[in-house]
């Protein structure tokens, strides 16, 4: 029986291949000492060492890199960029792996895309958090009416505390807008 061919490996996708040099880019001087790793605070959440991470990034490795949940748990608390001694902008770099993962519309990280939308519009719009208005656009942005049902039960009871306050959301981005626009190519 003659064996079958072996399937070819798709092409890259050359702007996912740009944005990742980028990123490697950001973190090509990193030396693997480790500070990043023993200084996150959400290490205990993550399947693979920040160090390790970058390492395997480095090594063109990006697979792995996309299929750990590492960058995914980063909360931009800035610690390891403010403690890595190669001075690297390692916060910068977590986040931009993380528009690759929404981007790349894994439904894995399209959630997590989704909210973070709608808090960055709140914040725009606000200069704060408005919980109900917030979770009102993150749940017409997921369009699942199974996801708000989850969080029925909760909301009854900050409700029943008073701790919410029914809204409808405001239109336009607010008068923080003009703050934020240097960033959003950066979110693109
Ligand atoms: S702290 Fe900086 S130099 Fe050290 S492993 Fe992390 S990224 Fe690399
Ligand atoms: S910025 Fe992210 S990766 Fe860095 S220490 Fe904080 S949570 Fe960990």
């Amino acid at each position: 029986m003659i064996p079958s061919p072996k399937p070819e490996k798709p092409a890259p996708d050359p702007v996912l291949s740009a944005r990742v040099a980028q990123i490697k880019d950001l973190v090509a001087s990193c030396i693997q000492c480790g500070t990043c790793s023993a200084s996150c605070p959400n290490l205990c959440f993550m399947d693979m060492t920040p160090r390790k991470m970058w390492r395997f990034l480095l090594c063109d490795r990006v697979e792995e890199v996309f299929s750990s949940d590492t960058f995914s748990m980063c909360s931009s608390c800035y610690v390891c960029t403010l403690r890595c001694p190669r001075g690297l902008p390692l916060t910068r770099a977590m986040a931009g792996l993380k528009q690759i993962g929404f981007h790349l519309h894994m439904a894995r990280f399209r959630r997590a895309g989704l909210f973070y939308g709608a808090f960055m519009d709140n914040i725009a719009q606000y200069g704060r958090v408005r919980e109900m208005e917030m979770m009102t656009r993150y749940f017409l942005a997921l369009k699942d009416p199974l996801v708000p049902l989850g969080y029925a039960a909760m909301g009854v009871r900050l409700l029943a505390k008073n701790k919410l306050r029914p809204r409808l959301p405001s239109r336009g981005r607010g008068k923080l807008a003009h703050l934020f626009e240097p960033l959003d190519p950066q979110e693109q």
